[in-house]
C-alpha cells in the first residue's frame, strides 16, 4: 500500500506493533520457563498477562479504524522477530542459572525498548491526527512497557551481581 499520509503510516506502525505483541506472547512462556529467580519469573509472567491486554487495546483502535483500512495480519515485525531469535539462541546455551537469568533480563529489555520507541511514536501520531481517544489508549500501553522495563532494571541490580559471583 502506498503511504499517502501520516494516517497511513500510523496504521502501518500499529500493524507492526500488533505483530510484535503476538510474537512476544508466543516467546515469553519459554523465557519464563527458563528463569530461576522467582521474582523475575513473576515479573515476566505479569508482563505476559499485560501483553495480552495490549493486543486488545490495538484491536480496539483497529475496530474504530474499520475493516478495509486495517489488515491485522498484514505485517510481520521483523525487529522484534529478530530480537526474539537472538533470545531463543541464548536460551539454548549452557549457562549457570544466575547468568541465564541475567541474560534473560537483557533480552527482555531489548524487546521493551523496541516497544517503548514504537508506542511513543504512534502515541504522538494519534495526537497529531486529532485522536485523543487513541492517544490515551496507547499511553496506557506505553506506560506499562516503561514500568516493565524499570522493573527489569531493578531486578538486574541484584541478579547481575549474583551472576558475577557465579
Ligand atoms: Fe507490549
Ligand atoms: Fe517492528
Ligand atoms: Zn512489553
Amino acid at each position: 500500500m502506498k503511504l499517502e499520509s501520516l494516517h497511513d503510516l500510523f496504521v502501518e506502525e500499529l500493524e507492526d506493533l500488533y505483530s510484535a505483541e503476538k510474537l512476544i506472547i508466543k516467546a515469553l512462556p519459554k523465557m519464563i520457563e527458563k528463569t530461576s529467580a522467582a521474582d523475575l519469573k513473576g515479573a515476566l509472567t505479569e508482563h505476559l498477562e499485560e501483553t495480552k491486554v495490549q493486543v486488545e487495546r490495538l484491536d480496539q483502535i483497529f475496530d474504530q479504524l474499520g475493516g478495509d483500512e486495517v489488515d491485522r495480519k498484514g505485517r510481520k515485525c521483523k525487529g522484534v522477530e529478530g530480537i526474539i531469535k537472538e533470545n531463543k539462541n541464548f536460551l539454548s546455551e549452557d549457562a549457570e542459572p544466575e547468568v541465564l537469568d541475567a541474560g534473560i533480563i537483557a533480552g527482555a529489555q531489548k524487546i521493551e525498548h523496541y516497544e517503548i520507541a514504537a508506542y511513543g511514536t504512534v502515541r504522538t501520531y494519534a495526537t497529531l491526527l486529532g485522536h485523543n481517544d487513541w492517544t490515551q489508549i496507547l499511553e496506557v500501553t506505553l506506560e506499562e512497557e516503561k514500568q516493565a522495563d524499570k522493573k527489569l532494571t531493578q531486578l538486574a541490580e541484584r541478579i547481575n551481581v549474583q551472576a558475577r559471583a557465579a
